[in-house]
């Protein structure tokens, strides 16, 4: 599945972002805003956002640059 979609201004709900954490760690995500992603620091994996809902899968991490 391609969803590459166009930049949109895709608020994450602060409420959704408050719960989330990291699949892996269990530890705090940081949101990035510009990447559409959440940055794990600890694991040092990025968990993608697509069309504003976090992709929350280990498997589906990229590594961070
Ligand atoms: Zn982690």
């Amino acid at each position: 599945m391609t969803a590459e979609t166009p930049h949109t201004t895709t608020t994450l709900d602060p409420r959704l972002l408050a719960i989330l954490v990291c699949p892996k760690c269990k530890g705090a995500l940081t949101h990035r805003s510009a990447e559409q992603a959440l940055d794990c620091p600890a694991c040092k994996l990025r968990y993608a956002i697509r069309d504003g809902i976090p992709v929350m899968l280990i498997d589906e991490a990229a590594p961070l640059p």
